[in-house]
């Protein structure tokens, strides 16, 4: 395969490449040299992403090439010297210059920053869909490098567990497998330890397709492999809400810090972060909000009368609800419902539009706030989980209660975990940034036979969050 110069790093390509690609590796070499971030545009049909993966993926190994020649440098340096010091000299005057290109091809030389990049940094490729990300890898399979590679996906792409793929909602899969893991009942995930290490699975370049089949094959789960294969991999491949939602980052263990981002068709960014920070919640959501507590707290009283008058006792073990707890929370999701039923809409009118910071009011009317958030959603994610992997024909499961767990998230986001550097928005960034919009829908059938008669309430960010 010809190998051209890049500024200073031998690039392999598949071709002799066009005048328009050497420009544009060099300038994600020049990118990396400097550890700046770069936005670079070229045509459709150009070869964007072969040469974003041949270039960085060269840098890449002449970063740590430079790295590795530094440690032993420094080895030599320590305690080398001595008889056969003529031949050591010769070989230490090589090793000095070898360092010295390096350190320029690599950019860590004078001016830069060094340590900014981890040691053996990883790629990290995202994109939008996963079949953008099936296209790079088979692009990554035309070019001689041959990376250690995983592609995230999530369990409605991986899981291969008969009773969980049956699973329509996705969250509802989310919950049953925790389930299933915690118990130690779902063998594809008991076998993950004594498959890991299966060659495989750790060699060639597999993605989410690939996965799937060696995890039927071999019998092991392919989501959690995936996670394991990240730990090693030069390269991640991964769709773009894993990696912008500061959530998903800590759920799949990503670490920007000191390793190389990609973002294959940025200019879908913007649109995505919108997508991340912005939720609608309609009357339907409220109304299976309050089901889905009722039916709960139903079963709840019901099985703690039956208890009583048998053993004398309550539910007990781990599903143990309150049954006082879940009557105020029924209680908030009504006063939720009549607080939005209350605007004053204009008749003809679009709706009326507030600050961003209307949201705070909005939720601590049913004190809701920053303080009180962690309890309501530790509360509601163990009714998702009841209500999810329960043997009760009840339709709804927990539909309502998981987007609304998902709303609650959104809008105290800005809350980093404990320590965390994340600040929250000032009064005006949020009344620049995001807006709440209220607006009466057209009256529709409710599943409890009432009417529909009162408005909306979405939040939605005009402008990209941060
Ligand atoms: S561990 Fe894997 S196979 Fe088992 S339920 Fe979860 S995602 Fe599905």
């Amino acid at each position: 395969m010809p190998s051209v110069m890049c500024e200073g790093v031998q690039v392999e390509f598949p071709f002799e490449p066009y005048p328009c690609q050497k420009d544009y590796m060099r300038k994600v070499i020049q990118c990396l040299q400097m550890s700046k971030n770069g936005v670079l545009e070229s045509p459709t049909g150009t070869g964007k992403t072969l040469c974003l993966l041949c270039s960085t993926l060269a840098w890449r190994h002449t970063y740590i090439a430079q790295q590795e020649l530094g440690k032993c440098l420094k080895g030599s340096n320590g305690g080398g010297d001595g008889a056969g010091a003529g031949a050591g000299a010769g070989a230490g005057a090589y090793k000095e210059q070898l360092m010295t290109d390096l350190k320029a091809a690599s950019g860590w030389g004078e001016g830069s920053e060094e340590g900014l990049f981890i040691d053996r940094p990883k790629i990290i490729y995202a994109s939008r869909t996963h079949s953008q990300l099936s296209q790079a890898l088979d692009q990554l399979k035309d070019t001689i490098y041959r990376p250690k590679v995983c592609v995230l996906g999530s369990r409605e792409q991986m899981c291969v567990h008969p009773e969980v793929v049956k699973v329509e909602s996705n969250s509802a899969k989310v919950h049953m497998c925790r389930a299933k893991v915690n118990a130690k009942m779902c063998h594809f995930h008991n076998n993950l330890d004594n498959k890991k290490g299966e060659k495989a699975f750790s060699e060639g370049i597999l993605d989410i397709e690939d996965l799937v089949k060696l995890g039927n094959a071999h019998k092991v789960c392919p989501y959690y492999m995936a996670r394991e294969l990240k730990t090693s991999a030069d390269i991640i491949f991964m769709p773009y809400n894993y990696l912008l939602d500061p959530k998903s980052r800590r759920i799949h263990g990503i670490e920007l810090q000191g390793n190389i981002i990609i973002f294959d068709e940025a200019h879908n960014v913007e649109r995505m972060c919108e997508e991340s920070a912005s939720f609608d919640l309609t009357s339907f959501d409220l109304a299976s909000c309050v089901e889905e507590t009722d039916h709960l707290l139903k079963k709840t009283v019901e099985v703690t009368m039956l208890n009583e008058r048998y053993h004398g006792e309550g539910m007990g073990g781990d599903d143990e609800f309150d049954a006082a707890g879940l009557a105020t929370l029924k209680k908030l999701f009504l006063d939720l419902e009549e607080h939005i039923s209350s605007f004053n809409i204009p008749n003809h009118s679009d709706g009326i539009t507030k600050p961003g910071s209307f949201i705070f009011e909005f939720f601590s009317q049913v004190n809701i706030n920053a303080e009180t958030k962690n309890e309501l959603m530790q509360l509601l994610e163990k009714m998702i989980s009841h209500l999810t992997n329960s043997s009760t024909v009840f339709h709804n499961k927990a539909a309502g209660l998981q987007k609304f767990h998902d709303i609650i998230t959104i809008v105290f986001s800005r809350d980093g975990p404990e320590g965390s550097s994340r600040t929250q928005l000032t009064a005006s960034q949020m009344t620049k940034y995001y807006k709440v919009h209220i607006r009466t829908t057209e009256p529709t059938q409710k599943k409890t036979g009432k009417l529909d008669v009162w408005a909306s309430s979405s939040s939605k960010p005009k402008k990209k969050g941060n």
